[in-house]
């Protein structure tokens, strides 16, 4: 078997499987390790994504999108519904993915590209020699062995140890946490053109409730609350379980998953010597949605991108992989340094707030609206979210 590679990915979730292809269809010689026995499987997303994002990346395919929906339906605390049409509703909104096919098929993507891919592969440890990292040790199979390469991607998801072993801080406190349960149900009934939030701190504190419409009448239902509000006897399970038995006590759970989502917002380092972080295990997700499906594949682009650059230098130094920390600050970073922002306030909000915000954009017309002209609309309706979201324009 062979031990020794231009780029060793670790981790097949999007943000690895997009940098494998990337770097294999460059030419260089890739292997791309899964510790799981099935690649995508079993699922931690609500699954949503923006189709303009995704294009960038894959042609959409029907064997993996469930739905394709028009908009999404907010719901402040008193009830009060806010409905957006797709384009602006932001980067969670768009296709519904089965995301244990569509990880399976980017990974397959990767191998047509010319990667190889190792399932049932876990890395216990990066090897490091004279402050470059060199190599990575894996367990397959009850066998442990040494694998060499020119550049280690870390791509190992919210759970990330690769970092930690390459000295990079990316350690979480509970605030930067999303702390998520989700049950795929049938019998909601909802309307699977749209995607719902429910806000509200009785709901979900600092946080909110989705719906999400799987077709054949089945839906995503979750919720995501910060960390520190996790506790005391009640947490994101629990919140979901008086949500789902107020709202739909006859819909049925086919399946449970309950997981984390970083919304620490951007960390301070990304790469050391031989090594990148691309991701979840970057911190790389959006803070005030939680979204992070397209930031990993654009961070996972750049960083094939980054390799086969350095590899061709001959220089895989923190200063030739410094590209990739400028490149993925000047893009994704530059939109997660803004929605942290926007977090930090919303999540200080009352449901009286939250209530008068919602109040406020009753009767405008979202259709002609870009983004940012709806986010002008409500501040100028709200003059203390306007003071303190000043930064962002
Ligand atoms: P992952 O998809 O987590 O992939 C990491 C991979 O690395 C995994 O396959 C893992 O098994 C593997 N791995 C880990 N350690 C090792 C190791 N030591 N050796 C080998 N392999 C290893 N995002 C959206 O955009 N839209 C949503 O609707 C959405 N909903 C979400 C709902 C929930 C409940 C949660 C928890 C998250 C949600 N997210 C959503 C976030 C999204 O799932 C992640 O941001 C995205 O999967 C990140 O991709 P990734 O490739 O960085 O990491």
């Amino acid at each position: 078997m062979k031990n020794e590679y231009d780029v060793v990915v670790i981790g097949a979730g999007p943000a690895g499987s997009i940098a494998a292809k990337t770097a294999a269809l460059k030419g260089l010689s890739v292997l791309l390790i899964e510790k799981r026995q099935e690649i995508g499987d079993p699922v931690r997303c609500a699954e949503g994504v923006s189709k303009v994002w995704l294009r960038k990346h894959i042609e959409p395919d029907h064997r993996w999108i469930c739905a394709d929906v028009k908009g999404s339906r907010i719901y402040t605390p008193d009830g009060t519904m806010i409905e957006m049409a797709e384009e602006i509703a932001g980067g969670e909104v768009g296709y519904v993915l089965e995301r244990k096919i569509f990880d399976r098929a980017l990974a397959y993507e990767a191998s047509k590209a010319g990667a190889e891919v190792r399932v049932k592969t876990r890395a216990t440890d990066l090897i490091i020699e004279d402050d470059f990292v060199k190599g990575v040790k894996v367990s397959h199979l009850g066998q442990s062995y040494d694998i060499k390469a020119k550049i280690i991607i870390g791509a190992d998801g919210v759970e990330s140890k690769v970092g930690r072993w390459a000295g990079i801080d990316t350690s979480l406190k509970p605030v930067d946490i999303e702390t998520c349960a989700q049950y795929l149900m049938s019998g909601t009934n909802i309307d699977q053109d749209y995607c719902y939030f429910y806000l509200g701190n009785e709901i979900a504190p600092a946080g909110y409730v989705w719906i999400f419409p799987k077709g054949n009448g089945m839906a995503n239902v979750g919720i995501g609350i910060l960390g520190n509000k996790s506790g005391n006897g009640k947490h994101a399970i629990d919140y979901l379980n008086d949500f789902v038995n107020d709202k739909y006590p006859d819909a049925k759970i086919l399946e449970i998953d309950v997981g984390g989502v970083p919304v620490s917002g951007s960390i301070e380092k990304t790469i050391v010597n031989g090594l990148m972080l691309v991701g979840d295990a970057a911190r790389q997700s959006d803070p005030i949605t939680g979204g992070g499906i397209i930031n990993a594949m654009e961070a996972g682009k750049i960083a094939g991108e980054v390799a086969y650059n350095a590899i061709s230098k001959g220089d895989v130094s923190t200063d030739a992989l410094n590209e990739y920390e400028v490149r993925w600050r000047e893009t994704i970073g530059r939109e997660i340094d803004n929605s942290l922002i926007v977090k930090d306030t919303f999540t200080k909000f009352s449901d009286k707030e939250l209530n008068s915000l919602g109040h406020s954009l009753r009767g405008v017309n979202f259709s002609s609206m870009s983004l940012l002209d709806l986010l002008y609309a409500l501040f100028k309706a709200n003059k203390k979210l306007l003071w303190e979201l000043r930064v962002l324009f």
